[in-house]
């Protein structure tokens, strides 16, 4: 296998977090990118000191342009060249649609959305004409919709889009795809839905056709296999769900 320099966005914890421990234990060079988990994130690379790869964490704020460059330089000026990055950070404020504020459209929007955007801009800017793969964390609501979920899903739809149109752009160097998970078991998805509730996870599991929520580790398998087999694959949609959404 051939070993890279991988950038992981929100790689703190939930499907970020494998991401990281999952290509450390491959071997790779592995950058987990935070804004304001420190603790979590140095936690996470401690764990990972006899991983046969490398794990650095630094801290920005992928909305953010200035932090973003800064992220960039850093990475830079420590490994180098960036082969993959992995626009992963995410943020949910869930909300009815009629009471939603402009504030928690924002929000969702600067992360869930002009984060990929300035984060793969950034990296195209520093690496186009090298080889390289940007690889999008999608949703599945972004192509059924979800109740409460107006901005979030909004985000997720445009950075389908966004894979498209960059794949268009920076082939043939750069490849661009997207995974788009289902429901997967991360703390987040548990709390927010309810499903440490053996009652409301037997209702979800019920909606799915292989009758069980996603694992984070499910989301690492398909992103491995962009990473480290893929080829001639560019501009698609992965999707990771059981088979609760066929797109
Ligand atoms: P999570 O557990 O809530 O973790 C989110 C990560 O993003 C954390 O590391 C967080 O770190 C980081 N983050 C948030 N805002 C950031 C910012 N402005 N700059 C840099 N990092 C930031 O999320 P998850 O459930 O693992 O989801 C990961 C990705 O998959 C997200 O894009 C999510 O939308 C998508 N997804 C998840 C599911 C699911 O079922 N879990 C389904 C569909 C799609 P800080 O706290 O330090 O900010």
């Amino acid at each position: 296998m051939e070993h890279k320099t991988i950038l992981v966005t929100g790689g703190s914890r939930g499907i970020g977090e494998e991401l990281v421990r999952g290509f450390a234990a491959q071997g790779h060079r592995v950058v987990l990118n935070y804004s304001r988990s420190g603790t979590e994130a140095e936690h996470v690379v401690q764990s990972l000191a006899n991983e046969p790869g490398d794990v650095m964490c630094v801290q920005a704020n992928v909305a953010q342009r200035e932090s973003v460059r800064r992220m960039f330089d850093t990475v830079a000026e420590r490994w180098g060249m960036v082969d993959v990055l992995i626009n992963n950070a995410g943020i949910n404020l869930d909300g009815p649609f009629l009471t939603m504020t402009d504030d928690q459209w924002q929000q969702v929007q600067d992360v869930v959305l002009t984060g990929p955007f300035i984060c793969a801009q950034e990296y195209a800017k520093r690496y186009q004409g090298s080889r390289g793969h940007i690889v999008n964390m999608g949703a599945a609501t972004a192509l059924h919709g979800r109740k409460n979920g107006a901005n979030y899903c909004s985000a997720k739809a445009g950075v389908i889009s966004l894979t498209k149109c960059l794949a268009l752009e920076l082939a043939p160097t750069i490849a661009v795809n997207c995974v788009v998970p289902g429901f997967m078991e991360t703390e987040e998805v548990m709390e927010r839905f309810h499903l440490h509730d053996p009652a409301k996870r037997r209702e979800m599991e019920a909606r799915i056709p292989d009758g069980r929520l996603g694992t984070v580790k499910d989301i690492f398998r398909m992103t491995s296999f962009l990473v480290n087999e893929a080829t001639y694959v560019t501009g698609q949609n992965l999707f990771v769900n059981g088979g609760q959404y066929m797109g």
